[in-house]
């Protein structure tokens, strides 16, 4: 683990490809907090910092990494709530004391960038921020009505575009098991479509982990939930795969929740990733179930 000189409000999350950047608290939880199958923020209410005090951590952080880390992470769940006037005196303070970076970086929903002009997300872009990891879970209109998420398939498209159009990347979040066996086939069809319409720079699969057991989640799923197996699990991943038509995409499956490792760059190594996971389906019991994980 990477050594942080602050004492963050817990628990604390970033995505793997930030493990070895300072992060930065500007919220506290998720705006949204709603969607059934998330615990992440749920011990927490959302707020938003004040100023001072984030300059304050700023300090802190540029005090011990400066001139060592590249890249910041502002966290906690959503930091593209923030308006573009709030937003933009943190990415200028981030300059200030760091130096050069090699990026800012956030989580995203998709309707807090749509809800920025075109003009507010240059900027945003050309003071620092680069990159938006967006966790859309699925591309299924019918699956995001069920978990919750607030977005639609075509909210989620134009959001990334438009952060796109900016000139800021995206690294795209799919769950692997969202819906059970019930809509595990529409799940990865969907899902595969519209990941063929962003293009994203980057694309990771996690797999549905459920920390407080499988009632607590159908208590909050408004579908009905039935639990795949491992092999019914790495299915739906080839058909998401297997529909996807992309260009240069980094894909990684290596979520500690995940059952199979997998790494690539789609389209390109596309029948590489199928072999592994037609080698995978065969090797593994096909009763085998999942293990009961504590991964949020
Ligand atoms: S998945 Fe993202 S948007 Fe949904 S509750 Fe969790 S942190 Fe918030």
């Amino acid at each position: 683990m990477f050594y942080q000189p602050l004492e963050y409000n817990e628990p604390l999350f970033r995505p793997p490809g930030e493990a070895r950047s300072a992060i930065l608290q500007a919220t506290i939880g998720c705006s949204w907090n709603e969607c059934a199958f998330c615990e992440m923020y749920t011990s927490k209410k959302f707020k938003i910092r004040n100023f001072d005090e984030i300059k304050k951590d700023i300090t802190t952080l540029a005090e011990y990494y400066r001139g060592y880390v590249k890249k910041v992470f502002i966290a906690d769940g959503d930091a593209m709530v923030l308006s573009s006037g709030k937003l933009l005196p943190i990415l200028n303070e981030i300059n200030s004391q760091f130096g050069k970076l090699q990026r800012i970086s956030s989580y995203a929903m998709p309707r807090n960038i749509l809800a920025k002009t075109q003009s507010e997300l240059i900027e945003l872009r050309d003071a620092g921020l680069r990159l938006l990891y967006i966790g859309i879970e699925t591309g299924d209109d019918e699956l995001l009505r069920l978990i919750n998420k607030g977005e639609t398939f075509n909210s989620t498209i134009e959001g990334i575009q438009k952060a796109h159009e900016a000139g800021i990347e995206t690294s795209i979040m799919i769950l692997n098991g969202l819906g059970g066996k019930k809509y595990s086939e529409q799940h990865a069809i969907k899902s595969a479509e519209i990941i063929s319409k962003i293009n994203p720079k980057f694309l990771s699969t996690l797999t549905l982990s459920l920390p407080f057991g499988q009632q607590h989640f159908k208590n909050r799923f408004k579908g009905e939930y039935i639990q795949q197996s491992v092999v019914e699990l790495i299915e739906e991943l080839k058909i998401f795969i297997k529909n996807m038509n992309v260009e240069n995409v980094i894909y990684r499956s290596n979520h500690v929740s995940n059952n199979l490792i997998l790494a690539g760059t789609l389209d390109k190594d596309k029948g590489e990733l199928i072999r592994q996971m037609d080698a995978a389906i065969i090797e593994t019991p096909r009763h085998l179930m999942p293990r009961s994980s504590g991964v949020l």
